[in-house]
């Protein structure tokens, strides 16, 4: 089992480009080691940046009362000191799906892990050694760190669990993989083009303009327009206008790739539907 995660992740590190840069962040920087970099976002939201596999991302946002910590990156020795550094208050762990660039060995260090049951078949895969408790997200769920309110919004595509989180008061949007300019459909394309359309709506109703990704380069924020764009591409795919160029080598399985409208969707004829 660990050897098949430790080939999915290589596979995962050759397909994604790797940039030496780090990225362009505005973001101050407040710690740095070896394994990770926590930047402010504002006063009381901080990304995380992971280096093994293209800056997976971590984000904490902290209210009166509680935080939560999304994501747990590939391999980032004591997240939990590293995020007691930032915040005073106790953290939540939280992922947006379960692969292992968010569900990596720092998940040890929380006794609990929140999590999409939908990706739950998974788990033994890429989380096999957890001894914590799994506690399942709801959807419609709102988390109460005090004075802040955290919504879960399933938005399956990436995987069938993927989900994002909306923060309505500082108006952002956190949605690990589903939602990226580089996506990997492991469902199927009329789910994507549901949860683009139900994250479309949820911005506009709450007038979030941007939303921050699984793997943040600085500035590269998810917007509207890039969920229109997944729409339009997921269709022209669907109804045959577009066909992706065969992709033998590609990661999961996934061996079809359709490039265009500045986005890549990687699937293969079982997400044909
Ligand atoms: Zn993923």
């Amino acid at each position: 089992m660990k050897r098949i995660v430790l080939f999915i992740l290589v596979i995962i590190l050759n397909q994604y480009s790797l940039s030496a840069q780090e990225g362009q962040f505005k973001e101050k920087e407040v710690f740095r080691n070896d394994d990770v970099v926590f930047r402010q976002i504002d006063g009381h939201t901080w990304v995380g940046t992971g280096k093994l596999v293209s800056n997976e991302s971590m984000y904490l946002i902290e209210g009166n009362d509680k935080a939560i910590l999304i994501d747990a990156g590939t391999k980032i020795a004591g997240l939990d000191k590293i995020v007691k550094s930032l915040t005073t208050r106790p953290v939540i762990l939280i992922a947006t799906h379960v692969h292992p660039d968010h569900t990596g060995t720092a998940v040890n260090c929380f006794p609990e892990i929140y999590l999409n049951a939908a990706d739950i078949p998974n788990v033994p895969m890429f989380m096999p050694n957890y001894k914590g408790t799994i506690k399942y997200l709801k959807d419609g769920e709102i988390f109460d760190l005090g004075g802040r309110q955290i919504e879960v919004v399933f938005t399956p595509g990436h995987t069938p669990g993927s989900t994002s989180f909306i923060d309505k008061d500082a108006a952002y949007g956190f949605s690990g993989d589903a939602f990226n300019s580089y996506l990997l459909l492991t469902t199927n394309f009329s789910t994507l083009i549901a949860s683009c359309e139900r994250m479309a709506d949820t911005l506009k109703k709450f007038g979030i303009t941007h939303f921050y990704t699984g793997h943040y380069y600085g500035g590269d924020v998810g917007t509207l327009q890039l969920l229109n764009n997944m729409i339009t591409l997921s269709k022209d795919i669907l109804t045959g206008r577009r066909e992706g160029k065969t992709n033998p080598g590609g990661m999961l399985g996934l061996n079809k790739s359709a490039n265009a409208y500045g986005i890549t969707i990687n699937y293969s004829d079982a997400q044909m539907k």
